[in-house]
């Protein structure tokens, strides 16, 4: 049976602590940190990522602003949003919520946010202060893995970690985050052969596809530590579900994260964060 390392509790507990420090900072600062998120649209997914968000802010003491607009907003429209956030002294993280409508650069409004307010960790100038170990925002999802690793005693130093994905906002940062903790990092992704023949050297296995139950108990070792990124559909009982096969490979795993539960909630922890440090840094 495997340790189970619940986002959730773990969450609840970083969010009490943070909120018990942003208490203390209207005596010290003259105010509470300021987040505003901005939604474009009405997809169901992103509204609920939203509404979490400020149901967190609103647990941790945050002030948060969340600006909704329809997606028929031209890319000029919301450039000129950023631009005003940017330079509102009361604003101290910006979110963008992804994705946005085809019509839209997503990359040219990352860009646009103001670095020291890019609460989410995806400007270009933090992704390169990231893989040149500079100080910076942390992507949100990644930098919740690693405390929940931390968090349940797993040594990583040394260690061989696979991560099944390689996009820029789970499987490449988590990668370069493991191996800046110094474990042997292997990062797989659609075109790589024998994935069971990768995946069962994971000592540490870190999975961000986004398809259910996508690895299998043979592609897994016993007692390798799995973490489940993903966030699907169960096509048989239309619930939630991870990117591995939860009911086969738990028994083999020595440590695993549900889903919901696991990294969901952590990666919203991260975010809180990230707008506390980033509000910090302005004083
Ligand atoms: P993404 O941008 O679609 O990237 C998916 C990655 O999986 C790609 O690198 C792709 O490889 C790889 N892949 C796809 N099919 C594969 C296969 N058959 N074998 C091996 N690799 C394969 O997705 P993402 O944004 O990283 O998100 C991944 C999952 O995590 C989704 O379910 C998403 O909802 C979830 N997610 C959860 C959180 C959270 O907080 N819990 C946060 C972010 C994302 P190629 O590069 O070769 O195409």
């Amino acid at each position: 049976m495997a340790k189970i390392i619940s986002g959730k509790e773990l969450s609840a507990k970083l969010k009490a602590e943070m909120a018990a420090e942003v208490a203390t900072f209207p005596a010290k600062y003259g105010r509470v940190p300021h987040l505003v998120v901005i939604l474009v649209g009405e997809d169901p997914g992103s509204v609920s990522y939203v509404t979490g968000k400020a149901k967190a802010s609103a647990e941790v003491g945050i002030r948060n602003t969340t600006i909704r607009k329809p997606d028929t907003i031209s890319e000029a429209e919301l450039l000129e949003i950023v631009d005003q956030l940017n330079a509102d002294p009361e604003v101290d993280g910006i979110l963008v919520q992804l994705p946005l409508p085809k019509h839209i650069n997503s990359d040219k409004v990352i860009a646009a946010i103001d670095k020291s307010k890019d609460v989410d960790g995806f400007h270009p100038l933090n992704v390169a202060a990231l893989w040149q170990k500079h100080p910076c925002t942390l992507p949100c999802t990644p930098k919740g893995i690693i405390k929940m690793l931390k968090s349940a005693g797993v040594e990583i130093a040394g260690r061989n970690a696979v991560v099944i994905g390689r996009s820029n906002i789970v499987g490449l940062p988590v990668s370069k985050l493991l191996l800046d903790e110094n474990a042997t990092v292997t990062t797989a992704h659609s075109r790589t052969r024998n994935l069971g023949e990768v995946t069962r050297k994971a000592e540490i296995l870190v999975v961000a596809i986004g398809r259910p139950k996508f690895v299998t108990a043979d592609m897994v070792s016993d007692g390798a530590v799995v973490i489940d990124v993903g966030v699907n559909r169960d096509p048989e009982t239309g619930k939630l579900c991870g990117d591995v096969d939860y009911a086969a490979i738990e028994p083999k795993a020595s440590v695993i994260t549900p889903v919901p539960g696991g990294v969901g909630p952590m990666t919203i922890c991260c975010l809180m964060e990230n707008t506390i440090e980033c509000f910090l840094r302005r004083f």
